[in-house]
């Protein structure tokens, strides 16, 4: 790694490689990410993931994993795990950096500890409300807690005894001594230490007291000698509490907080408590949904981790908040799957055609190539025979006239096959179009016709007899709205048409064994992936991934 020509891709990578000229940190690039496994990670975790595992990479530096697991309250197991899965499936490898801020409780303890035999933190009697109006306002400096003064002996003897569970939940805190005047509310004497008698999920019941995120941060970042230590937007005025911690107390190494902006998402929520809240109220059917832009919910869908990758890469690191474009992702997710899914045919909404002079037992295999993009994927053999189903929305018994697909009297090419013609139109009691009758031209297979007559519509389409039945599930956006994050009441725009079961789709027979998780290309359709909970071998289901028609591509071009 040479750092003097090395070209910085955003104000991250400005810092680190003055960093490293300037030989702050020995040369080292230490990162980490922090996840408090109270929910799923979803698509604005992934943005926090690639930038620092990718800072790593980049400065040939180390990425741990730790569980910001301080809140016994809110976490659970089923969520650490979930968090390892979604990391990896990224794409990322912690080796054996996997850490958990519960093992520094003790280590936490005895710099409280410190911080009270400084003279530089209390024990306070305050309840929770009195603390909030002792705060002050924006406008209004706080006032001193009558307990602020507390010497240092009575101050270790009340701490010490809060650990031994001497006291009643709630009942007094341990505060840091700063300034109750700071303009800064976060210096306003924060809460350290709280006492919540709760079982936590890593260290049991050792524990009847449990230090806050702004205490536990610092330090923690501090022991594992982390060097950059890269948060969001939020956590700006946070910094000076951050910074004070770490001069305060005899830590190692002294890390630097640098924040960036969140990425949201227009049309979707980031936010795990919103999530769950989703999830609880029964408006998608769990954590990975695939309508919700969790990372097990965009995996299901069938996103591919490049596609994730690649938009995390394109939306760039910044300093101030913006919506992304959803189209965006779905962008990167054709780019993705353009050049690798194997084309198919399925026909999503069957309609019966009979090749009425086409032979009964007769069986052609017709060629087809897996992805136009790539010759390496070869072909495949699509079998035709007399009776077959198109797409309902590729007929049209009174359509316009410049209309390119099948119509009474006209002709259409089946997608690799021969042209038909529509000679009559069979339909129930009701006036449905339920059969069409066709003929076929034989002497135009491979694209041409004998007569040179033009034939600009082509359709795909199943044959009958060999088709294979499968469920298709259509996906729409989850809101409403462009933003459900600024509303409050964000679950009123939940879309109630976001998802469409389709029962009765059928599929070439090479589908016949798609593994799940596998993806393609539906011909004229968009990209399908198998799912991977619900799918089985005797009755596929698959997912659509997203449409053909790419909207941010013509934004692009419209803004070129
Ligand atoms: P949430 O509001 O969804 O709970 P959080 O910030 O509380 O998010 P954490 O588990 O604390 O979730 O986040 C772990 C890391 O991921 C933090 O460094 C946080 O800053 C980062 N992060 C969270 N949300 C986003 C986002 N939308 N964009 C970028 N980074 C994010
Ligand atoms: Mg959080």
């Amino acid at each position: 790694m040479d750092i003097s020509n090395m070209q910085p891709a955003n104000f991250i990578e400005s810092i680190i490689i003055e960093d490293l000229k300037s030989d702050k940190h020995g040369g080292r690039v230490v990162t980490r990410f922090p996840p408090e496994p109270n929910g799923y990670l979803h698509i604005g975790h992934a943005k926090s993931i690639c930038l620092n595992f990718g800072l790593a990479e980049k400065f040939n530096g180390t990425c741990h994993l730790r569980f910001d697991d301080t809140d016994p309250a809110k976490e659970e197991l089923e969520y650490v795990e979930a968090i390892k899965r979604d990391v990896k499936w990224l794409g990322f490898d912690w080796g054996d950096k996997l850490y958990h801020a519960a093992d520094y409780f003790e280590q936490l303890y005895d710099y409280a500890i410190e911080l009270i035999e400084k003279g530089l933190a209390y024990v306070d009697d305050l309840s929770a409300e009195e603390i909030r109006e002792y705060r002050g306002t924006l406008t209004e400096p706080g006032k001193n807690s009558p307990y602020r003064e507390r010497s240092i002996e009575e101050n270790l003897d009340l701490f010490k005894r809060m650990r031994a569970g001497e006291f009643p939940d709630g009942s007094r805190v341990l505060r840091a001594k700063i300034d109750m005047t700071s303009p800064n509310m976060n210096m306003r004497d924060p809460v350290l230490y709280r006492i919540k008698r709760m079982h936590h999920h890593r260290t049991g019941d050792d524990w009847c007291i449990y230090p806050m995120y702004d205490f536990t941060h610092p330090i923690s970042d501090a022991l594992e000698g982390i060097t950059h230590s890269i948060c969001t937007l939020e956590f700006e005025d946070h910094r000076p509490l951050y910074d004070w911690v770490l001069e305060n107390v005899s830590v190692p190494c002294r890390p630097q907080q640098i924040e960036f902006a969140r990425l949201n998402l227009s049309y979707t929520i980031t936010s795990k408590r919103r999530l769950l809240r989703l999830v609880e109220l029964g408006y998608v059917t769990g954590w990975d949904d695939p309508r919700l832009a969790t990372i097990a919910g965009i995996r299901r869908r069938g996103y591919t981790p490049e596609a994730v990758r690649d938009l995390c890469e394109r939306v760039g690191v910044a300093k101030n908040n913006s919506l992304v474009d959803m189209a965006m992702l779905e962008h990167c997710v054709r780019d993705d799957l353009n050049k690798r899914a194997p084309r198919a045919m399925a026909v999503l909404r069957p309609l019966r055609v009979v090749i009425e002079n086409y032979p009964e037992d007769k069986v052609e295999e017709l060629e087809a190539v897996n992805n136009p993009e790539d010759a390496s994927m070869g072909s495949r053999k699509v079998p035709l025979s007399r009776v077959i189903y198109i797409e309902q929305e590729d007929f049209m018994e009174d359509p316009p006239r410049r209309y390119r697909r099948l119509a009474p009297g006209r002709e259409v090419r089946l997608r690799y096959g021969y042209v038909i013609k529509c000679e009559d139109v069979i339909k129930d009691e009701n006036g449905q179009v339920v059969e069409l009758r066709c003929t076929y031209d034989p002497d135009t297979l491979g694209g041409s016709t004998p007569d040179g007559r033009k034939v600009r519509g082509i359709v795909h389409w199943v044959s009958a007899r060999h088709a294979v039945k499968a469920e298709v599930r259509l996906y729409d956006r989850l809101f409403t709205i462009e933003n459900p994050a600024d509303a409050e009441d964000y679950v009123s725009y939940v879309n109630p048409n976001s998802l469409e079961v389709l029962k009765d789709c059928m599929l070439e027979p090479s589908l016949a064994q798609a593994a799940p998780g596998s993806f393609y290309q539906f011909e004229r359709q968009g990209y399908f992936c198998v799912d991977t909970v619900d799918s089985k071998p005797d009755s596929l289901v698959f997912n659509r991934i997203v449409a053909l028609r790419d909207t941010w591509a013509k934004i692009q071009q419209r803004q070129g």
